[in-house]
Parts: C-alpha cells; structure tokens; sequence
C-alpha cells in the first residue's frame, strides 16, 4: 500500500464553471483517486475554490453583496455540484480561509530572508474619488482599436486586444464612474522567479516521465525570449491575503494584498490543513518530508493554461522557501474541450455548464463521456451527436444490456439466487485468458494515468462480457443441457460483480446500483481473474436492478443542441 497526494486545479469562485473546466482538472483527478483507493492505497485529495483577486470583488458588487459573502455562497454552490459530479474529495477547501492567510504570509517571508523577494516601484492609475489604486478590471475606456467604449484596462472585450489602461481613451473608474484619474507612484513585490531558473531547468529536466504538454510549456516559460522572468506577488486591492503582516521583513505594503496566482497553489497546503483542523487528521504527514512525506506520490491535474504556475511559480515558493515541502512528483495536464463547432462562452450562454448538466442526465453519463473523450493529445471537441452514441452504445447497449440480460434471464430459469450445476468449457476459460490480459493492461494504463486508452480498455472489457453472452447463449443451452446454462450463468452474474469494481472510477453511481444488486459488499480489486469470477457463491442471492442506462432520443438530441447553443453574432 503505498500513499498518494493528488490536488486538482482549484476552479476560480466567480461562476459556473462549464464541462471543459471539469474534464480538465477536477474529474480525471477524481477518476485517479478512485482508482487507486480501489487499489488499497491510501488517497488525500484535495481541491478548493480560488476567492481573492479583483473578478471576485466585481462579481460581489454586481450581485450587490460583501465579497466574503459572495463567496460564502459561491462556495457552497460549486461544493454542491462537484458532489453532483460525484468528485471523491477529501477535502473541498477555500483560498479565503485563515489557514492559507498564514501559510501565504509564512512563505512571503521566508521567500523575503532568502533574497528572492525584491520591492519595485511603478507607476499605477489612482482614483481621487474612489481614495484608492484602480486594479486594470477596475477602469474602462473606449478601445483606441476598435473605438469599443466598455473596454477593459486588460483587453477589449470586442477586438480583444491586449491593453495597458493608460491605452484606453477617456478611461474611469469601474467602481464610481469617476474619471478623475492621474497615475501614481505604488510598491509592490517581486518574486525572483530568474533566481530560480537554473534549479528549476534541472528539475523540469529530471522529469522524463511527465507528458510533454507540461514539460513544453515549462520550457518556453524559462528560454524563450529574455526567460523566466521576476513576476509582481501583490495588487492594491482589499480583497485577499494582507501584504502588511506582524512580522513582516517589510514596510509600506498597507492597503496590499497577495496577488491570486501567489496564494492559490498554496492552498492546496492549507486545504489539507483545513481537513486536518476539521477532522483530527495529521496533514504534516502528507506535505512535510521531515515529518513523514518522504513516502508520498504527490500527483497534480490541471488545464494547460495552469502549467506555468505549476511548473516554474509554485515550484519557485517550495524550491525558494529551502523548507522540507513535498514538491510535485507527476503534472498531468490536459487540452482543451471546445463546444461543437466553438468555444464555451458563459457571456453568450454557448455549450452546457455543471449545473445544467446535471438537470440533464444523471451524472454517469457525463463522466463517461468527458473521459473517455479527455483532451490529452490534442484539443477535443463536444458534439451532441458524439455524446448521443457513446451514451447509447457503451452505456446502454454494453454494460447495461449485459447486466440486464443476464440478471433477468436468470431470474427466470433459475430465480433470483446464483443457480446450481455444471463446468466450465473452453469459452469460459477463454473469456477468463482475454479478461486477464485486459484487466492487466487496464491498470497499467490508470497507473499510467492515460484517461482515454483506459477508458477503451474498460469499455473492450465489457464488450467481451457481451460477447460470451451473445455465443455461450444460456437461453439456448438451458433447453438441453440446464446444468451448463447454470455454469454459464454463475460466470456472467459474477462478472456484473466484477464490472462495478473495475468501473467505479468511471461511473461510481453504475457501480453502486450493480453492487446493490448483486447483494455484496465485495469490492475487492481482481488480482486472479478465475478467483474474482467466484466470489458469488452457488445459491447467493441477487435483485434484478433498474434499467442501468436509459437511451437518448434524437428527438432529445435535437432539443439539447438547440437550447445550449447560445447566442450567435
Ligand atoms: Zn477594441
């Protein structure tokens, strides 16, 4: 039994985050610790929702709330609907909390005694009837582009040009309207992350293993151009880890937090510690290598907009802090899922987000899907028709129709208890050879955390299941020889046993319904397939369960493809 640590990218508080978002992070991070709890190890995985930072304060001020409150409530909604998902945290935790507050603050300062945190000073737009700095979300003017009269200080939402605010054309404040701006002087501070390019190089090099959408991404962050460059920690905002602390190796950062990007990973420390605070659990042991970590796999998931932050930022602060942190093992990074033909677009009401999913089809059907289309190689793209075919041939024509024909045959001929009598042939001892090579293979290719190919793995599986079916056909062999129907029988009701252990990581409700059926706690991993093929003894009871997987209808299709398309210009 060995001890894994796996943290998926924390979604940021502000909004629904789309299915995208899910298959990127937060579900194959799922899907690897089911996988390898199923396996007997001993899993922490955690994950939380990203709070500070300047959308969160514009969010709360739209919706007319404190932001602490927004939040609040943000949170509680994202929590509700990853447990919709059926995403296995250990702990779902917030980057607000006081734990991270402390262990940000700590790192700054450590950071700050070795030399890697330096103080710059530069020139920021201040509001004169707002009394404060104006962050670049916090002050529109007309786009010098596109003539666009709403566009942002960062970017023109219209012509999406990248812009500075002294770029903007009659700019003011988003907060009052004010437009009397002038610019001012401001500290701020710098962590030098170009002290740390030479260690972080020959860490990203020792990783032959990782995929090389991470590793790629890494080094075109440290070499290209003039390389990795310092980048700013704080913002002159209120809303976020205070910059001015007790203790603090500094002066003159009042009224300065944090900036997200700094605080956000290091969360993932403090989540643990919020779990620990909450459960009586020791967290040290799972991030400190003086203090039993050493042991630990520690396993990161994430879109490949995160890796930078990942690879070269958060690694800077363990590296930087020359504390006994556990540092990142395997970075496993996806591509991106577009929408049918586009982009995901909250503004425009394009493509189905969690929520919505859920009101749809239960939560099995999604899961499937996103997995066994994970953008790994390449971007992936959503279509209707896509979903509609894997729902209805995988789910419904494979596993489901196997379950339910076995089950229901035998609860016929037989009753609903494993029947009595006869051997295996040659078919069976065939299906057995090919389950063991697949099932063998299939968890080389979880280890290996390759989402897709195991999913096809999985799914050939089941299909050869449904094929033994189909050929050994019990309900012929019943008329003549009962006894071998009977054989025949116990197999396939143990193989339904079987499915719901190797699938659970996939389709965890599925599992639960096969399981309840089946009338067994026994969800012991198959090491010997012959074994794992008679756990079910001779007379063990069973209840013939619900359709698993219901069909989707082009009618339904046809509707879902209308009502998520959004918006078109
Ligand atoms: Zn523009």
């Amino acid at each position: 039994m060995a001890r894994h640590l796996i943290t998926s990218a924390i979604p940021y508080i502000n909004g629904i985050k789309h299915l995208g978002n899910l298959v990127g992070s937060q579900l194959p991070a799922d899907l690897y610790a089911r996988y390898l709890r199923a396996r007997g190890h001993e899993v922490m995985f955690i994950c939380a929702t990203d709070e500070h930072g300047t959308p969160a304060e514009l969010a709360a001020a739209k919706a007319g709330k404190p932001v602490d409150v927004y939040c609040t409530e943000m949170h509680e909604v994202q929590a509700e609907i990853a447990a919709g998902f059926r995403l296995s945290f250990d702990h779902f935790g917030r980057s607000s909390s006081a734990q991270n507050r402390v262990l940000t603050q700590h790192f700054a300062k450590v950071l700050a005694e070795h030399g890697l945190i330096r103080e710059v000073t530069e020139k920021q737009m201040y509001s004169v009837a707002d009394g404060r700095f104006l962050p670049d979300r916090y002050i529109e003017g007309t786009c010098p582009n596109c003539g666009y009269t709403s566009a942002r200080g960062d970017q023109c939402d219209n012509c999406t040009k990248q812009l500075d605010p002294v770029d903007l054309i009659n700019p003011r404040s988003v907060i009052s309207g004010s437009t009397d701006l002038e610019m001012r002087e401001t500290k701020h501070l710098f962590l030098r992350q170009s002290e740390m390019k030479d260690k972080l190089a020959a860490w990203i090099d020792s990783k032959t293993d990782w995929p090389v959408l991470t590793t790629s991404i890494a080094k075109k962050w440290l070499f290209d151009g003039d390389g990795l460059q310092d980048r700013g920690i704080t913002r002159d905002l209120a809303w976020g880890v205070p910059a001015q602390f007790e203790g603090a190796p500094w002066q003159g950062m009042e009224g300065k937090v944090f900036y997200v990007w700094f605080d956000a990973p290091i969360e993932y420390i403090a989540a643990t510690q919020e779990w620990a605070d909450k459960t009586g659990g020791d967290w040290a042991r799972w991030w400190r290598t003086d203090k039993g970590a050493e042991d630990v796999t520690y396993t990161q998931f994430m879109g490949k907009d995160n890796v930078p932050f990942h690879t070269l930022s958060f690694p800077s602060t363990i590296l930087g802090s020359g504390e006994p942190w556990k540092l990142v093992d395997y970075i496993k990074s996806f591509n991106y899922l577009n929408y049918d033909g586009g982009q995901f677009s909250t503004s425009r009401g394009r493509g189905v987000f969690m929520d919505q999913a859920l009101g749809l089809l239960p939560p099995d059907y999604w899961r499937w899907w996103l997995l066994s289309h994970a953008p790994e190689s390449a971007d992936a793209e959503f279509t209707w028709e896509n979903f509609q075919v894997s729902v209805n041939k995988d789910l419904a024509d494979v596993l489901g129709n196997f379950v339910s024909r076995i089950t229901k045959f035998c609860r016929s001929k037989f009753g609903e208890a494993l029947p009595e009598g006869g051997l295996w042939g040659e078919r069976e001892i065939a299906l057995i050879a090919e389950l063991a090579t697949r099932v063998r293979e299939y968890e080389r290719l979880m280890d290996e955390k390759e989402v897709r190919k195991a999913a096809t793995e999985l799914r050939a599986i089941w299909v050869a299941g449904n094929e033994y079916l189909q050929a050994a056909a019990p309900w012929t062999v019943f008329k003549t020889d009962p006894a071998q129907a009977a054989a025949q029988t116990r197999l396939a009701l143990n193989l339904v046993r079987l499915y719901a252990v190797l699938s659970e990581p996939f389709i965890p409700d599925a599992a639960a319904t096969m399981l309840a059926a089946m009338q067994t706690e026994d969800r012991s991993w198959p090491g010997d397939i012959r074994a794992a093929l008679e756990v079910l003894p001779v007379g063990h009871a069973f209840a013939t369960p619900e359709v698993l997987f219901r069909k989707i209808a082009d009618e339904e299709r046809e509707d879902w493809q209308n009502r998520f398309a959004g918006t078109r210009d």
